[in-house]
Parts: C-alpha cells; structure tokens; sequence
C-alpha cells in the first residue's frame, strides 16, 4: 500500500515472467504496437500523438522531457506541488533552462490567476511544467487550465503524471496538453522499469526544430521515433534494446484497463479514495493536502503530534500491510502515505485491512473508522 511500486494483478505478473522474447519476435512486436495503440486510450489522446516506451524509472521521463524540449537559455515555468516539482526544476537547469517557478504553502497549489500572473510576468516561454499529482504531498492540481494558459502563451505544457495516469482522468486531446508522461510501477500497474510518455505532434515538432545542442542519443525521441513507428506497423526494428518482458506486462496491463474501461477505471478510484478519506476523518487523521486538491492514487495523513512515521510505518506493518514515510522536506517526520492505486481499488477486503492496519498504528478505533470506509464505499 506504498504509492509505488504497488501490487500487480496475475495476467501482469504471468505477462512479465515469460520467457524474456527478443524484440523482433512477432509476439513482442504485437505487444509493443497494441501497447502504444492502447497508451493513446488510457491518455486520450489523438492520432497524431506519439506514445514512447523508454526502459528506465519515471525519473529518466523527466529526463526525456527536458532533453527534447528545452535547451541553454529556454525559459520555463514550473507550477510548484511538493518534492517532484523541484525534482524537476534541477533537471531542467541542468539542461541550462531558466526557470521561473510559481509555488505555494506544502499542501497547497498555486491558483489559476497565481499561474496567469507568472506567465504574464515573463516569457516569451518555451513550457509550462506541473506535477498532476505531487506523491510527496498527494496535492493534486487542474491540469486543464494549464494547459489552455501555456498554449494562449504559445509555450508547451508538460505534465508529471507518474502518480495519476490511469488513477486520475487526464483528456490530452481534449486539454491540448503537449506531454505527459508517467512511471510502470504506479496506477497503471506493471512493475518498475518503464518511463511511459504520450507526445503531441507540437511538442515532437519542437523537438524536431532544435538542431543545435541535440539530446543525448538514448534520450532522444528521434532515436526513437523509428523503432515505434515500426512497431505499430507490425515490424522489427532495432535502436537499443527494449525491457521485453515489461513491454509484454504493459500490453497486459493495458488490456485490463480496457476490460474494465478507463472512465471506469478512474471512478474506481475516486470511490476508493472518497472511502479511504472517510475512515482518516473517523480516525481524526488530517490530510496534508488542502480542502478539494487531495488526490484520489494515495492519501498523505497528517500523524497526532508526538507519533512518528519511524514509530508509525513499523506498528502498520506488523499489521501486515506497508505504508510509507513521508518524503517531503519540510514535514518529513510529521505524516505517512498510503497508496490506492491499481488492482487494490477493488479490494475492499484489502482496504478495510489497510484502514485497521493504520488505526492500530496510530491507536485509533479502528471499528468506526471501518463503519465509516463501508458506508463511504
Ligand atoms: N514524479 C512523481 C510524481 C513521482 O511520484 C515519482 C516517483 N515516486 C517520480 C516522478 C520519479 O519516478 P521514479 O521514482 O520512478 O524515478
């Protein structure tokens, strides 16, 4: 109950514990193009979107992102949610950006106006960068409203969505976001290993627009580009070795999504969290984020004063059930996270477990707080 990496469902696991195929074998290659078919659903995005697979952490798509769109002297806006937003501000520096940020308080967002004011203060701006949710604070932002300031300033918007694809609804086309990209191990549901991004054709042709300074060759969507195109043409192709294994998980777990439906899917999880939310209220426990931006893939709860996540976490799991730490800086020993993203969703059992599991660490009554979880759900 980590918010990553979380549990994965049977056909996944079965998908990834083949035998590893080569990557022109027409198993794989079928894999690979029905995955990518597939990305452009779970992303809503158009056709003339690019999905990449990039073997790697959700880490190296932030890399990916800067490399092929920002270079020295771009100026950017980074819209500011916690641990994973400065994350991404040190990348892009080192990729010689210069970056402006607009923030807020630790559990809160900028507002729209806070963002157009930014905006409106600087530029011209190459992108607008925000973490859709920031896993160090479970503050979920809009990404709607950005995306239509960033294209009135003719400047891409690039979403972090490594813990909300799949979890939250995302509408790429529908928003005219230009990039989001997300990590394996989260509400998509495959093990760690895969850097998963949807490009628009606007931010695939600012890439194909820098001559100078190109990306470092396995971070190049142009390196790439190829090799997916031949995938989704049903053909071999070969740039760097692909995480076969993963791709075939990725195909199952996209096919699952798609049983399921992906609306459907991000409701589940919004009925999961509403239900979760309830028993924190029942146990007393306070969310870091502030009222309307707690996000539905994990819950950051505030602990009593005096309780620790190093005393905290271990009573959990001796429970049986693993929750994490905090990770932001600035409230690191004052709160722990509890993921609910993926196949747990439609678990009840395994969320009443997880509910029970958190009052005895922080000794609350843990009937009630389940009273409450059932009558939510
Ligand atoms: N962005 C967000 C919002 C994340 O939650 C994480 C990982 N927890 C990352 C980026 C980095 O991903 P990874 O740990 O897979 O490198």
């Amino acid at each position: 109950m980590i918010p990553g990496p979380i549990e994965i469902s049977p056909s996944v696991g079965a998908a990834a514990a083949g035998a590893p195929p080569s990557h022109t074998s027409p198993g794989l290659i079928a894999a690979f193009g029905n995955a990518l078919r597939g990305m452009r659903q779970v992303w809503r995005a158009d056709a003339s979107s690019q999905p990449f697979v990039i073997a790697g952490s959700g880490t190296l798509a932030m890399e990916v992102a800067a490399a092929n769109l920002v270079g020295p002297g771009d100026r950017v806006l980074v819209v500011k949610t916690g641990y994973f937003s400065d994350r991404m501000v040190e990348i892009l520096r080192r990729y010689g950006a210069e970056v402006a940020e607009v923030g807020a308080e630790v559990g809160d967002a900028p507002t729209v106006d806070q963002v157009r004011a930014a905006l409106a203060a600087g530029g011209p701006w190459k992108a607008l960068f925000a973490t859709h949710v920031d896993t160090s604070t479970a503050v979920r932002i809009d990404p709607e409203p950005l995306a239509r300031l960033a294209a009135e300033h003719g400047a891409l918007s690039v979403f972090d969505g490594v813990c909300a694809v799949a979890g939250e609804p995302f509408e790429m086309e529908g928003w005219g976001a230009d990039l989001c990209f997300t990590a394996s191990q989260k509400a998509i549901g495959l093990p760690p290993g895969l850097a998963l991004m949807v490009a628009s054709d606007r931010a695939l042709a600012a890439r194909q627009a820098r001559t100078a300074s190109p990306p470092p060759l396995y971070l190049d969507w142009l390196s790439w580009l190829p090799i997916h195109r031949a995938y989704e043409e049903g053909k071999p192709s070969y740039f760097a070795t692909p995480a076969t294994s993963l791709v075939m998980a990725l195909a199952a777990g996209l096919a699952e999504i798609f049983e399921e439906g992906v609306e459907a899917r991000w409701q589940a999880h919004q009925r999961a969290a509403d239900a979760m939310r309830a028993a924190w209220a029942a146990l007393g426990l306070r969310l870091v984020p502030k009222d309307g931006l707690a996000a539905n893939t994990l819950s950051a709860l505030t602990l009593p004063s005096g309780l620790k996540p190093a005393e905290v976490v271990p009573r959990i799991a001796a429970q049986g059930v693993l929750v994490a730490g905090g990770l932001h800086p600035a409230i690191r020993d004052t709160y722990i996270r509890v993921g609910h993203m993926g196949v747990v969703i439609h678990r009840p059992i395994d969320l009443e477990r997880t509910v029970r599991a958190v009052a005895a660490g922080v000794a609350g009554d843990a009937e009630s707080a389940v009273a409450a979880f059932r009558r939510a759900l």
